[in-house]
């Protein structure tokens, strides 16, 4: 059952709420982050905390909980949902204040925890593999707002995705202001050419994964090579084969972009690889 922790108080779907005060509302002024349980067993949780830590830290918000406390609040959030298979979201915003812009009439952040389940396409895809569109709207330039900080100021991504839904597409491709490709509305992409699997760097403008940092590992084990660079449309239409990575999605095959089709237009039998080992992993 969905399960709400607000500031030391546990809430229902129904019940669980905030003040229209909330900065996080107003502003946008908050982060977040994206964590999964499987069997019960929150997947690299440490690695959740230090983004959102480090998010924190990036837009100078100070979490009112040392990361140990946070860590086991939502642990226990996990075991009261009784849902073996959870998503979990914890959010930090920047607190009640008044109706102007000011961090500093905010006293206190809000800590908030849901724990709920997600799921972003339905099960097929995961076979047929996604068909996805070049966004119009571009990545935030990094020096607006860092794309490295997981922030609830997700709009461009929404606006991303709302044009993948009018294409009729699964996913979208976004790109930064230059042209070079970052990531999917909320997945990080991977391409492939022979026995090399290449995704954008951190510098490119996205979001660090920890879903990716984990397929990089596991590539590793497999032997293969796997190289962090600047990439752009082309590497993606004439890639053997492509996939995107990310908690709520984990690892989805791509069949087609922009109208071409990747590779064989189905998964190939790296994306093959690599998916049966993430889910040996997420299950270890
Ligand atoms: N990029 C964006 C914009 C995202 O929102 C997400 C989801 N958190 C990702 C990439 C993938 O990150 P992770 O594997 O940590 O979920």
């Amino acid at each position: 059952m969905a399960t709400i922790w607000i500031d030391g108080e546990w809430h229902d779907k129904s019940t669980g709420k905030i003040s229209v005060y909330d900065h996080g509302l107003l502003y946008g002024d908050g982060i977040f982050e994206g964590i999964r349980a499987y069997g019960g067993k929150i997947f690299r949780l440490g690695e959740h905390l230090d983004r959102l830590y480090d998010s924190a830290k990036a837009i100078a918000l100070e979490i009112p909980y040392p990361k140990a406390e946070l860590g086991k609040v939502i642990e226990q959030a996990v075991a009261k949902s009784g849902l073996a298979d959870a998503y979990i979201r914890p959010i930090i915003t920047r607190g009640i204040g008044d109706l102007g812009i000011d961090a500093r009439k905010c006293p206190r952040a809000t800590t908030i925890v849901i724990v709920d389940t997600i799921m972003v396409w339905a099960p097929e895809r995961y076979d047929q593999g996604l068909s996805l569109v070049t966004a119009g709207t571009p990545i935030p330039h990094r020096e607006a707002l860092s794309p490295r900080v997981k922030s609830l100021k997700y709009l461009a991504h929404v606006r991303a995705k709302m044009e993948g839904n009018v294409a009729g597409a699964d996913e979208v491709l976004m790109l930064d202001t230059a042209g070079w490709v970052c990531e999917g509305s909320g997945q990080n992409l991977f391409v492939v050419k022979g026995r090399t699997v290449r995704t954008p760097p951190a510098s490119a403008g996205i979001l660090l994964g920890v879903t990716r940092k984990a397929v990089m590992e596991l590539a590793l084990e497999a032997d293969l090579e796997i190289r962090e660079e600047l990439l752009n449309r082309y590497d993606v239409y004439t890639a053997d084969e492509a996939f995107l990575t990310g908690t709520a999605s984990e690892l989805a095959p791509i069949r087609m972009v922009d109208g071409r089709t990747i590779g064989s237009g189905k998964a190939g039998p790296i994306t093959k690889d690599l998916h049966a080992r993430f889910h040996a992993l997420i299950r270890k």
